[in-house]
């Protein structure tokens, strides 16, 4: 027999945000591959009983690789459960192609990405009209380098917001990027660790100037979600531009307006 091995989006960590599907191939997974180190065991509650169940966070790519194909022979749903969502950060391909070369099938299962669980748990918006409609989801280097065009300065630049990734112990690095971009001292920014884990999520709000003395006090130093954005703290803002969505003059395929048009377009 040769089983199907799944790549499945743990979420943020609350097992409540797992897929129904992802919970539906746990459910049926005759082995499961789980990301110790930052997927919340609890995902695997959802594995049935005499499930073959192996934490990754002690093995290499080639290991995990070579336990994957090997229990593709054995059970017909293999799934690798993976942080967040499995494309991004999640060596993905370096795990697919041997499959592929093995001739086994395999397939991806979307995640809530923890750049989401993070704004979420804040209550913020990563996108307002007239702010920011643009969200760039980076890291500073660490021991992947950055491709050429992409360091933090060059994208900070933009003034679009960011959901930087990997970096909270960098945060004097991420400090002096955006400082470099021109980034004021007063612009918001916000710290989520451990964003939805039940019992254990740290929120921090800061500037550019005090966020990493912030940190430092609430002894963040993993598993920390950095975002920097003009759009942070807009909940309490006297006034805001509005959505053209909701607008009352603004009609869409599912409402006619109900008021004269805006005067920019949506
Ligand atoms: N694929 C994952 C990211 C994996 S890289 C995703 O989509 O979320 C690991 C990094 O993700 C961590 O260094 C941290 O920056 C972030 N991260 C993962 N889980 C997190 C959580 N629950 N809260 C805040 N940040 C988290």
């Amino acid at each position: 027999m040769t089983g199907k091995v799944w790549f499945v989006g743990a979420g943020p960590g609350d097992p409540e945000l797992l897929t129904l599907k992802g919970q539906r191939l746990l459910a049926s997974a005759g082995a499961v591959l789980f990301a110790g180190s930052l997927v919340n065991q609890a995902a695997t509650l959802f594995a049935p009983a005499g499930c073959e169940i192996r934490d990754s966070k002690d093995m290499t790519l080639e290991e995990m690789t070579a336990w994957l194909l090997d229990q593709a022979a054995r059970h017909a749903c293999v799934v690798r459960l993976q942080t967040g969502d499995p494309g991004l950060y999640g060596a993905l391909v370096e795990m697919t192609r041997p499959l592929t070369a093995a001739g086994i099938d395999w397939a991806v299962v979307p995640g809530v990405s923890s750049a989401f669980a993070s704004a979420a748990a804040a209550g913020e918006t990563l996108t307002l009209p007239e702010v920011t409609q643009t969200v760039i989801l980076t890291r500073m280097a660490g021991r992947t380098p950055m491709p050429p065009g992409e360091d933090l300065e060059a994208l900070a630049a933009h003034g679009a917001t960011l959901c930087i990734f990997l970096s909270i112990t960098l945060l004097h690095e991420v400090q002096r990027a955006l400082r470099a971009a021109g980034w004021a001292e007063d612009s918001p920014i916000l710290v989520v660790q451990k964003a939805s884990w039940p019992g254990e999520e740290k929120i921090v709000r800061g500037t550019l100037a005090d966020i990493k003395r912030r940190c430092q006090a609430e002894k963040i130093a993993s598993q920390a979600m950095i975002i920097a954005s003009p759009t942070l703290g807009a909940a309490d803002w006297p006034t805001l531009a509005r959505s053209r969505l909701y607008d009352p003059g603004f009609s869409h395929r599912f409402r006619k307006a109900t008021a004269p048009a805006p005067e920019t377009p949506a």
